[in-house]
């Protein structure tokens, strides 16, 4: 891809000096080896005067205040309200992002907003977090990792909602500021669909990263799955993913499996069968897995926590609010005192105020 209407941004920390005069990006899997004059898939980052260059350094395409549950994240600071930003661009060409106005346009474009601009916006709105979401965040790590850096002088932590197609440079980097992830998997992850709905030729750089963070650093984890109707659905591949979480990471991984809209290029498939979701919640109960529950179903039982021990309710949820906390000061079980693997507990119990949109 050529160059458009970029600005130079800032001068990326992730690459490498490769032959033929091409600088290879390290920030995610997919290693664009990139020429002079030239831009990588995600439109983002690039080359000029033999210098790779991160163009939307401080280019803020979108911002909103939203409750941490929305992410979803379930069991890191719950109750949390956050600043959710990102920028254009994005490394998945997924054919069903909800978000593709941002992340497949290949134009710089949004606000000034420099890192300390960032924190500023987060202290006005009185949030806890900063979450890096809508596109993916690994193709703007050096801006998120100035941003962290500067949020944590401030008390305030860092999520990355990201589809987990990251490198060990780029986990590198997180290690300086991040401390909560939730890697969406798609289609569980099925080899078919990633390629065919996707655009990338292996999942596998996928589990490689969860892996390395769970073995590397501190960063709470949380998993989702987009369960997609007649094609990203296979229970065997959902049963493979969750078999890999309890294996790898701990039958304590909370486990998200969310309800597909149509959108972008799949107007034509139905909303995903509240049933097909239940089903894959079995299969992740019956691997082992403690804390499963279904998204984008407002309303459903299994958005609540339930005590793996007794079967309590422990947290019970409306959408993305905290409707009773039945933990006691210790995050165990009311009722039968099993410690439940939540950080944090909430300020407040009960429907919060409407959140807000502030620029999209
Ligand atoms: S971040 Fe962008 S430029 Fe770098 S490897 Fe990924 S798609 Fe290519
Ligand atoms: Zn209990």
């Amino acid at each position: 891809m050529q160059f458009s209407n970029v600005t130079l941004g800032k001068e990326a920390e992730l690459f490498k000096i490769v032959g033929d005069n091409r600088i290879k990006c390290t920030a995610c899997a997919r290693y664009c080896q990139i020429p002079n004059g030239k831009i990588g898939l995600c439109g983002v980052r690039g080359v000029l005067d033999n210098k790779l260059f991160l163009f939307s350094y401080g280019k803020v395409i979108s911002g909103n205040i939203d409750p941490i549950e929305k992410k979803p994240v379930s069991h890191y600071m719950p109750g949390t309200s956050i600043y959710s930003i990102a920028t254009t661009g994005c490394n998945w060409l997924c054919k069903y992002c909800q978000n593709y106005d941002i992340s497949q346009r290949r134009k710089i474009e949004g606000i000034e907003l420099s890192p300390h601009g960032v924190i500023e916006m987060a202290k006005k709105y009185r949030v806890e977090g900063i979450a890096y979401t809508y596109n993916e965040p690994s193709i703007f790590m050096e801006f998120a990792k100035d941003c962290g850096v500067e949020a944590h002088k401030n008390n305030i932590f860092n999520i990355f909602v990201s589809n987990g197609y990251l490198t060990p440079e780029s986990i590198d980097l997180t290690k300086q500021f991040l401390d909560c992830i939730t890697v969406d998997f798609k289609g569980s992850g099925e080899q078919n669909f990633v390629r065919k709905f996707i655009g990338i030729p292996s999942s596998d750089p996928i589990f490689q990263t969860i892996k390395e963070i769970k073995n590397s650093t501190k960063i709470h984890i949380e998993i989702t799955d987009l369960i997609v109707p007649e094609v990203g659905d296979d229970l065997f591949a959902a049963r493979k993913l969750c078999k890999f979480i309890h294996d790898e990471l701990g039958d304590d991984t909370p486990i998200h499996f969310l309800r597909f809209h149509p959108d972008y290029k799949m107007m034509q498939f139905p909303s995903t069968p509240t049933e097909t979701l239940e089903k894959h919640y079995e299969v992740a109960k019956t691997e082992g897995l403690k804390y499963v529950y279904i998204g984008n179903v407002p309303g459903h039982k299994l958005e609540h926590t339930y005590c793996p021990e007794c079967g309590m309710i422990v947290v019970q949820r409306l959408g993305f609010d905290i409707v009773s906390w039945n933990l006691d000061i210790k995050n165990r079980c009311k009722k039968c005192s099993y410690p439940i693997a939540i950080t944090g507990k909430p300020k407040k119990i009960g429907i919060r105020n409407r959140f807000k949109i502030l620029m999209n």
